[in-house]
């Protein structure tokens, strides 16, 4: 598929259809940076009010320069993601420092600024200046990744960048309006989650996911996770109507949660485990396996209901009621305290 042949068709569904919004009412750097940033964590209906709220207040790359920090957040409440409204203090203040407060004119100069990425420095320099780069995000890779049909995972790094040299080759000089043609497809056409509205799409022509009846496979989105794989032995320790549990640490994984106790299969076998908490024990049963997977581990869990003389003070004892009532009990251990 030669993707060329998108520019034109894309470029007069564009004039049809851009939707108005306040930061295309002009070609201003620094409206389109403040928006590109504020869309890149909400929705465009959403981002209006905020856009709007921070421009009365900030109307120039000198006023956010200057502004407290706390009055910035204050503005920026709501949106999230506060590292990016101090990044943007940050970048203005250097505009102010190295470019005599006026937006630098290259795609280059754009991304030598705090916070500006490939994304944001290209939808500037395009849509500002009509430099002839790319602006691929979610989006742009959506639409690419069906017309051509393509199964690679767009995820992965080098997908992104070959998609930003296939771009590059094929950049009209209506630069500004190609990329945001692209990104206004995708967000209002070529719909993410299988649901594209193909029959209003200019690309329908040629595009092969339509074509090949694959638009809801498209694009795949493979996360890469390496997550590493712990072995644990858990116990269901009671004496009498008591269960023994303990807090876990302040800081790491489930910080602060209850939990039964328990340690990696690999540290020590199970007698001897029991035995170095002080046990006696009158009964063990080994119970069930199961798996809880969190981002970066996952533990492979096989679980022992073990009844014991005598309580030790390692352990806080709790009744069944107590608790289930009284100890935020980490959800990995859900399936025993459901078991309870
Ligand atoms: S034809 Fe359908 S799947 Fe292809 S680009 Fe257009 S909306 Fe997306």
């Amino acid at each position: 598929m030669d993707l060329m042949k998108i520019t034109k068709p894309l470029l007069a569904w564009y004039k049809e259809n851009a939707r108005e919004l306040p930061w295309r009412e002009d070609k201003d750097p620094y409206k389109i940076w403040i928006s590109e940033v504020m869309l890149q964590q909400t929705r465009i209906e959403a981002v209006k009010q905020y856009y709007t709220r921070f421009m009365e207040e900030l109307p120039t790359v000198s006023d956010l320069a200057t502004i407290e920090e706390e009055r910035l957040l204050k503005l920026w409440e709501g949106l999230g993601y506060y590292s990016r409204a101090k990044n943007l203090k940050k970048a203005a203040e250097k505009v102010m420092k190295e470019y005599c407060g006026t937006m630098p004119g290259s795609y280059v100069e754009l991304l030598s600024l705090p916070g500006i990425g490939e994304y944001t420095a290209g939808a500037i320099a395009s849509i500002a200046y009509d430099e002839r780069v790319p602006a691929v995000d979610g989006n742009v890779l959506r639409v690419v990744a069906r017309v051509k049909g393509s199964r690679e995972n767009v995820l992965l790094p080098e997908v992104k960048k070959q998609v930003t040299k296939e771009l590059s080759e094929i950049m009209p000089e209506e630069a500004g309006d190609f990329n945001q043609a692209l990104m206004e497809l995708g967000e209002t056409v070529c719909l993410p989650n299988g649901i594209p509205v193909c029959e209003k799409c200019p690309l329908k022509e040629f595009c092969i996911a339509r074509k090949e009846g694959i638009t809801a496979e498209i694009p795949i989105r493979e996360k890469k996770t390496e997550r590493r794989k712990e072995e644990r032995n858990v116990f269901l320790i009671r004496c009498g109507e008591e269960i023994a549990i303990r807090k876990r640490p302040e800081k790491g994984l489930l910080a602060n949660l209850y939990e039964f106790p328990n340690f990696e299969k690999k540290e020590q076998s199970v007698e001897d485990g029991l035995a170095e908490w002080g046990f006696s024990v009158k009964q063990i049963k080994e119970k069930r396996e199961y798996k809880h997977i969190f981002s970066h581990v996952e533990w492979k869990m096989s679980v022992y209901e073990v009844e014991v003389e005598e309580k030790n003070a390692e352990f806080l004892w709790a009744r069944r009621e107590e608790l289930l009532e009284k100890y935020p009990i980490a959800s990995a251990f859900a399936p025993i305290v459901a078991q309870l």
